[in-house]
């Protein structure tokens, strides 16, 4: 009724304030008058609908899919990415999260990629780039006889493009923009947000060698490449040029690093051609022209009695692995090249959210030996059922076209996709399902969220209440609890529930690493996953955290230190 007041909303899913409010302001269907139309159990039953309907296409019944998607939908157990809650059922739904272009050293390729960015920033997509084909600052440009302006000159105006779109008022364009460590303009780039104002629609990533670490770890000289011409443009220190990533990084949070060459050896279809980007948060590196959609399991709804579900979370897998190879075909593509390249690889990406609310339920620390034995576990089992459900897809529908072309078919493999996996940051379905986002600890056990625009959403740790109950805290301790975002100092909350309730700040970032290795061990595309590090944290721990994050084969690294931009989309406790 609350909420029917303040949102005009009908909550017929029982779901949290702040869900209803984002449902509201960018996902259900509107009115001309901007009155939503649907409620959120309608807006499921869209979704439900029309991905379900994909099965007749191949000779299957769509009501039995239909119940079943339903059903996972409206009890939060899993969740598709944004543009599919958002597009699915609507006349020209673009249901994907993620895309990569090809940026060419042209002036021609260049605006080709610019206009290729606007249709699917437009169609509610994501992209990512690599900017390392592009020759660098003040090299010749043979037709005019004057000087190239580089490629962070050129990203400025895909920047600028991005905040004319902005995703038709749903989603504000996100961009990745890569740079290979040995680029002539790797410095220009590292620090091109350092200033701030600029830039604000890309992440930076500064792509990286294993060679290039190793040279980084022996303090040895590397050549800078023209990529115009494959000559040398001039001999750096390896050592010095990380170094200004790690200061940037930890003055700003940006650039992160990707470990490319970890990427190319886990990529499945070399024989298309090597990977030079990711997606904007990082979790899925593709070849130019592809995309793939994704969806997250919610965690924190496959724990029963304090022990982890297996046969529900077993369940779950097989129906959004169907769901999702579905929404392939249900797909409507900006352009024509990206629906040839998801049509002919059908890349998905399956994920989870809740990690952080399942490890409370099962009694765990997140900070714990054994929740790193249980990422893998879980993980894992994820991998396994999803590869069985897609070769079961297979032997109905079909392999993907490109199979024989994969490193799948060497291993016997004839899956219907070729990618699975992916742990997306989950920035707005973990909201709508209430649950902790991705496999992140806790940020924080209350605090401010700036996810709409001109709206601030505070949140209070559901769970946490359960746990404080019986010990009879005092107003003046709650109202801590509430200010602070955390459980210190609070002496008469035991230790256990302390450790229960450790928050992101309060984990050591190295531990943090480890939490996104396990998952990344079982995971077919990548993990995002940012290394909160708080305020005080020293370069030198930076450092640390970009080394071991290459030891133990992540694919790429970012970290975020507490305070170290003037706007953060998310702040601890509910003081300012
Ligand atoms: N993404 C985007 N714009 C946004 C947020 C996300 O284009 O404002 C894309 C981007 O490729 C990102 C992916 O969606 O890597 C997944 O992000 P997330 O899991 O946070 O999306 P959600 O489905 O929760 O909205």
């Amino acid at each position: 009724e609350a909420k029917l007041k303040l949102f005009g909303v009908q909550d017929d899913l029982k779901l949290s304030l702040n869900a209803i409010q984002v449902l509201r302001e960018r996902y259900l269907l509107k009115d001309q008058e901007g009155n939503p139309v649907e409620t959120p159990r309608q807006m499921m039953e869209r979704v439900a609908n029309a991905i379900a309907q994909i099965d007749a296409s191949y000779g299957e019944d769509p009501e039995v899919s239909y119940q079943e998607f339903l059903k996972t939908l409206m009890a939060l157990d899993f969740l598709p990415n944004s543009p599919t809650l958002m597009n699915a059922g609507c006349p020209g739904g673009q249901l994907a999260a993620c895309f990569v272009l090809p940026v060419e050293d042209s002036l021609d390729a260049i605006f080709e990629a610019l206009k290729n960015m606007a249709l699917i920033h437009k169609s509610g997509g994501g992209t990512g780039f690599s900017f390392s084909r592009l020759r660098p600052r003040g090299d010749r440009v043979s037709s005019t006889g004057g000087r190239a302006s580089g490629p962070v000159s050129f990203m400025r105006i895909f920047d600028t493009a991005t905040d004319v779109v902005k995703q038709g008022g749903k989603r504000r364009g996100a961009n990745m923009g890569i740079l290979r460590f040995n680029h002539p303009d790797i410095l220009e780039f590292i620090q091109a947000k350092k200033k701030g104002g600029e830039f604000e629609n890309f992440n930076f990533s500064v792509a990286i060698t294993d060679q290039e670490m190793e040279a980084v770890r022996k303090n040895e000289k590397i050549p800078l490449i023209n990529p115009r011409d494959g000559r040398v443009w001039r001999e750096v220190s390896a050592t010095e040029i990380f170094n200004v990533i790690c200061e940037s990084a930890w003055s700003s949070g940006e650039p992160g690093c990707i470990f490319i060459d970890e990427i190319n050896r886990k990529h499945p279809l070399k024989a298309l051609g090597a990977i030079e980007a990711t997606n904007p948060c990082g979790e899925v590196p593709l070849l130019p022209f592809e995309s793939c959609n994704l969806g997250s399991i919610n965690l924190a709804h496959m724990v029963t009695e304090g022990k982890i579900d297996y046969a529900k979370l077993g369940e779950t897998v097989r129906v959004a692995v169907h769901f999702l190879d579905n929404v392939i075909d249900a797909n409507y593509h900006p352009l024509p090249e990206t629906e040839r390249m998801a049509k002919a690889n059908r890349k998905i990406g399956l994920g989870v959210m809740g990690f952080a609310d399942l490890l409370v339920k099962i009694g765990v620390p997140y900070y714990s030996q054994q929740a790193l034995k249980i990422a893998e576990e879980i993980m894992q089992y994820i991998m396994l059922q999803a590869r069985k459900t897609s070769l079961e897809l297979a032997s109905r529908r079909g392999t993907f076209p490109n199979l024989e072309k994969s490193t799948w078919y060497t291993q016997n493999l004839p899956l219907r996709n070729a990618t699975l996996t992916s742990i997306a940051p989950t920035g707005s379905i973990s909201i709508i399902a209430g649950c902790s986002s991705g496999i992140e600890p806790y940020f924080a056990l209350s605090f401010r969220r700036y996810v709409l625009e001109n709206t601030e959403l505070i949140e209070v740790n559901p769970l946490l209440e359960e746990y404080l109950k019986g010990l009879k805290l005092s107003q003046k301790d709650w109202e801590r609890i509430l200010a602070q975002g955390t459980l210190q100092g609070i002496e008469q909350i035991p230790q256990k529930v302390k450790d229960l309730f450790r928050t992101a700040l309060e984990i050591p970032p190295e531990f943090q690493v480890k939490v996104q290795a396990a998952f990344q061990k079982y995971v077919d595309n990548a993990v995002s996953k940012t290394i909160n590090l708080p305020q005080n944290a020293s370069l030198e721990e930076v450092k640390k955290v970009f080394f071991l994050a290459h030891e133990t084969h992540c694919k790429g690294i970012t970290v975020f230190r507490q305070g170290s931009r003037s706007r953060q989309a998310i702040y601890p406790g509910l003081l300012s």
